[in-house]
């Protein structure tokens, strides 16, 4: 069922859990992480971002993520990523993206304000959801996210009062902060900055997003989703998981790329599975009802069963 960030993401704020965005910039990682969602019956965001683009044009890649989820068991946020120019979060908000991440972080915060507020405004007239980021991620080098690589990242680190302020003023639903993360492979194990995460959790009630996900430890894993981060960013890791599997059954192929095609979905299957464990989103695909008790949009399913359900209760009185 197609649904938002808020659908998602709040249970997992109470709830201590964080739900995986996974990019699908190809047909190969779109099954692999929906697999991977219904068989852990996990709810899963799903996406593009505008650097990885050149990969699969927005719109082509619209036509497979929007359908995929709306026929998807599990609640799946279709999610633009890293929006860097207005018209084309408006363009993804425009193919049925419900949500969309308006990146400013390099603006001045008082341009990172006015410009995401804006946003928020356009996407929540869809019915979409909104993550601004404060502070600045950077990558590590040869990321395949950007080639944003900072000297010295805590001086981008995001600050907990000024959090509160942007959150208020801008009206985002979810918020990416930096606290040690990058976007890419690291070179030397990161060390996050869980204090930070901790505070900025207790001081703005929207969920926090973690970039840069791949290649942190299991431990800082845990750790960072038990001081608050609701939703993890997820690209390396299966990006490099699916050519791993592709180089591996390379040596055996016959028929060419149609042997490549299934070892690359089972891969990101695979590794997709793992985060979603360890990110304790796995059985939760049945929380995501909201709190007024209407249900996300695209689910279809569930619709016709209540309003047949109503349908019987009517004709039982007359
Ligand atoms: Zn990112």
């Amino acid at each position: 069922m197609l649904a938002n960030l808020n659908d998602v993401l709040r249970p997992a704020k109470k709830n201590k859990y964080a739900v995986g965005l996974f990019n699908a910039v190809n047909l190969e990682l779109a099954r692999g992480i929906i697999n991977a969602a219904e068989a852990t019956r996990s709810p899963v965001i799903m996406g593009t971002a505008e650097v990885l683009l050149p990969y699969g044009p927005l719109e082509e890649v619209s036509y497979y993520l929007v359908p995929m989820a709306k026929k998807a068991s599990v609640p799946v946020v279709i999610h633009f990523d890293h929006g860097l120019n207005f018209d084309t979060c408006v363009k993804a908000l425009e193919l049925g993206f419900t949500s969309v991440m308006y990146d400013c972080s390099t603006d001045s915060y008082e341009e990172n304000v006015r410009k995401v507020k804006e946003m928020a405004e356009i996407a929540h007239s869809y019915g979409a959801t909104i993550e601004g980021e404060l502070g600045h991620v950077g990558d590590n080098e040869g990321s395949a996210e950007g080639s944003s690589h900072l000297a010295d990242p805590s001086k981008f680190f995001t600050d907990p009062k000024q959090a509160k302020d942007y959150v208020e003023k801008t009206g985002v639903d979810a918020l990416a902060i930096a606290v040690g993360n990058a976007h890419g492979a690291y070179k030397l194990p990161p060390k996050l900055d869980f204090n930070r995460i901790r505070t900025i959790a207790n001081t703005v009630d929207v969920p926090l997003v973690l970039h840069g996900g791949s290649g942190l430890t299991d431990n800082d894993f845990r750790q960072a989703i038990k001081e608050g981060i609701s939703k993890v960013n997820i690209f390396t890791d299966i990006n490099v998981a699916a050519v791993e599997a592709e180089f591996k059954k390379f040596s055996s192929m016959d028929k060419g790329l149609i042997d490549l095609i299934p070892a690359a979905v089972e891969a990101v299957k695979q590794e997709s599975m793992k985060k979603m464990q360890l990110f304790s989103s796995d059985g939760k695909a049945g929380g995501c009802v909201r709190a007024d008790g209407t249900i996300p949009a695209g689910d279809i399913e569930t619709l016709t069963k209540l309003v047949t359900a109503e349908v019987i209760k009517y004709f039982k009185k007359v």
